[in-house]
């Protein structure tokens, strides 16, 4: 069961950048995604947000799971 305060995405999950190895950009829009940032890990990418994801997946985006 994942937090309420984090959107909901198919197949896709919120981490914390921890370390600087880390820091990627987003695969999406390109925002820099830095130790302190929250990412999230998606069809085998990394993107800054929710909306990153779907406008990037659209029809993967159209049921999302639990
Ligand atoms: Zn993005």
């Amino acid at each position: 069961m994942k937090p309420t305060s984090l959107p909901r995405v198919a197949n896709a999950d919120w981490y914390r950048v921890t370390d600087w190895q880390q820091e990627t950009a987003c695969q999406w829009c390109g925002t820099p995604l830095l130790v302190g940032d929250a990412a999230l890990e998606a069809f085998a990418g990394i993107y800054c947000s929710e909306s990153c994801v779907n406008d990037s997946h659209p029809l993967e985006m159209t049921e999302a799971k639990d």
